[in-house]
C-alpha cells in the first residue's frame, strides 16, 4: 500500500482500533473501509457478527485477515473490555439501542444502553490515556426553535430558527412523559461527561452526531432477518412495505423533515477523524447532508418511484397510508420536526462534504434491498398464505 498522508501531509502510521458495536450498520461499513483502504488493525467487538461475517470468513482468505479480530462481547458485563481498550490506540464506540420504536416502549433498556453502558468505555479511555471517538446523535438537538413559532410565522423560513449548530444550538426535548426523548437525553449526558473528561482529565475525544445515515445493511426486514413484530428505522420500514407490496405507513401525516446522507459518504468523514486526530480532537461534528432534505411523505414517494425502477415492478395503486404515532409507536412517542446540519465545523476542520444525492443513494440502497430480500419475502408470503 502506498504511503498515505493525513490532511497536513504527514504520513499516517498504522494503528489498532477497538470498534465497539462493529457488527452493526455503521460498524460494518467502517470495518469494511478500514480493512480495504487502510493499514489499520481492527478489534471488532459486538454481540452479533452477521453483518461483518463477509469480512471475517473464510478465515485467512482475505488480504486483511491478519488485521481483524472479532470478540463476541456484551459490554454490559465483560471483564475483557478494559484489556481490549488498553491494547488499542483508539476506541470507537458505536454500541447502542438506537431505533425510535424502542425509546418509548423500552425506555429503561434505552437509557441503560445509551448512558450507563457507555460509562466504562469513557472511563477506561480516560484512565488509560486512550483516544475516544464516541457516537452520539443529531437527536440531541431535539426540536428546532422554529417549531415553537406560530405555524404562519415568517421566521420559520429563517435558518437561524432551524439550522442545527454544534456550538450554538440548544438541546430542546419534550416533557418526561414523552419517553421518545429518553434516548436523546441519555446521549446528551454522555456527551457532557466526555466533554468534562476532556476539560478536567485531558481525555482526547471526538463526538459524532450522525444525521440519518442510510444505506445497505441498515437494521432488518421484519420476519426475514429480524422479528416479525419489530419496527426498524424508516429506511427498513419502507423497504419492507415495498418488498411486500403494501402501502408505506406515514406516521402523523409524514410531515416531519429529515436530511439523509449516504453511509459511504459519512464513513469518509469518520476516516478523516480517525486519521487526523489533531484536527478532530476536542470537537463535536455534525455528519449529514443538508442538501438531501425531504419530508417523510416525500421520502415515501421517492422510494416508491426508485423501487419500481430497480425492481421492474409497477407501484401499487395506493402507495401510502396515514397512521397515528400512537397506533404505530404507542404511548409516549414524539418527533424531531426538522434536522438540517450546519456543516461549518466539519468543513473547516476536515474539509469534508457529502457527495451523494438522495436519488442516487436510494437507487443503490434499494437495489441492494431488492437483491438481498425480494426472493426471501416472496417465499415468506407464499408460505404464510398456504398455512
Ligand atoms: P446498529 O444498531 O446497527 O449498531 C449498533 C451495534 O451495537 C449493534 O450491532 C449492536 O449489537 C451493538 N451493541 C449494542 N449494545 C451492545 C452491547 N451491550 N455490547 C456489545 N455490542 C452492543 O446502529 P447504527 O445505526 O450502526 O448506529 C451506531 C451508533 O450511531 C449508535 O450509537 C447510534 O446511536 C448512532 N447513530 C446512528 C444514526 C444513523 O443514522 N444510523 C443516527 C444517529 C445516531
Ligand atoms: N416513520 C414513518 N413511517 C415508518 C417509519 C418511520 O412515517 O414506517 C417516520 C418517523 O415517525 C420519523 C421519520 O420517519 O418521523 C424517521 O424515523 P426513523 O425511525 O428513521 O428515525 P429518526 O429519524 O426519527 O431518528
Amino acid at each position: 500500500m502506498a504511503a498515505r498522508l493525513d490532511l497536513d501531509a504527514n504520513p499516517i502510521a498504522p494503528i489498532t482500533i477497538c470498534v465497539i458495536g462493529a457488527g452493526g450498520f455503521i460498524g460494518s461499513h467502517l470495518c469494511e473501509k478500514l480493512l480495504s483502504e487502510t493499514p489499520h488493525t481492527v478489534l471488532a467487538l459486538d454481540v452479533y457478527d452477521d453483518k461483518i461475517r463477509h469480512l471475517l470468513q473464510p478465515a485467512g482468505a482475505h488480504p486483511w485477515s491478519g488485521r481483524i479480530e472479532f470478540h463476541r462481547i456484551n459490554i454490559k458485563h465483560d471483564s475483557r473490555l478494559e484489556g481490549l481498550i488498553k491494547i488499542a490506540d483508539l476506541t470507537i464506540n458505536l454500541a447502542a439501542i438506537c431505533t425510535p420504536a424502542d425509546y418509548n416502549t423500552r425506555p429503561l433498556d434505552t437509557i441503560y444502553s445509551n448512558f450507563i453502558d457507555a460509562l466504562p468505555v469513557v472511563r477506561y479511555c480516560s484512565e488509560n490515556g486512550k483516544r475516544l471517538i464516541h457516537f452520539s446523535t443529531c437527536e440531541v438537538y431535539g426540536k428546532t426553535i422554529g417549531s415553537f413559532l406560530p405555524k404562519d410565522s415568517p421566521l420559520r423560513e429563517d435558518p437561524a430558527y432551524y439550522v442545527l449548530k454544534e456550538d450554538d444550538s440548544p438541546c430542546i426535548f419534550g416533557p418526561i412523559e414523552k419517553q421518545r426523548w429518553s434516548y436523546a437525553c441519555a446521549k446528551q449526558l454522555v456527551e457532557r461527561l466526555i466533554y468534562a473528561e476532556g476539560a478536567e482529565n485531558g481525555l482526547e475525544f471526538t463526538i459524532v452526531r450522525p444525521f440519518n445515515w442510510i444505506g445497505p445493511r441498515m437494521d432488518f426486514i421484519p420476519g426475514i432477518d429480524g422479528p416479525s413484530e419489530g419496527v426498524p428505522r424508516v429506511l427498513a420500514c419502507f423497504s419492507n412495505n415495498l418488498l411486500r407490496r403494501e402501502p408505506l405507513k406515514l406516521v402523523d401525516g409524514g410531515e416531519s423533515q429529515r436530511t439523509f446522507v449516504y453511509i459511504k459518504d459519512a464513513i469518509d468523514a469518520v476516516l478523516l477523524m480517525i486519521e487526523n486526530p489533531a484536527r478532530a480532537n476536542g470537537h463535536i461534528f455534525n455528519v449529514g447532508n443538508p442538501n438531501n432534505e425531504v419530508t417523510v411523505r416525500q421520502l415515501a414517494e421517492m422510494m416508491t418511484e426508485v423501487y419500481s425502477k430497480v425492481s421492474g415492478e409497477p407501484s401499487i395503486e395506493t402507495p401510502t397510508i396515514d397512521v397515528s404515532s400512537k397506533e404505530f409507536y404507542g404511548e409516549g412517542y414524539d418527533d424531531s420536526d426538522k434536522r438540517i446540519p450546519d456543516m461549518t465545523i466539519i468543513n473547516k476542520q476536515l474539509g469534508w462534504n457529502p457527495k451523494t444525492s438522495l436519488w442516487d443513494l436510494l437507487e443503490s440502497t434499494l437495489t441492494y434491498q431488492h437483491k438481498t430480500y425480494a426472493e426471501a419475502v416472496k417465499k415468506a408470503i407464499s408460505q404464510s398464505s398456504t398455512t
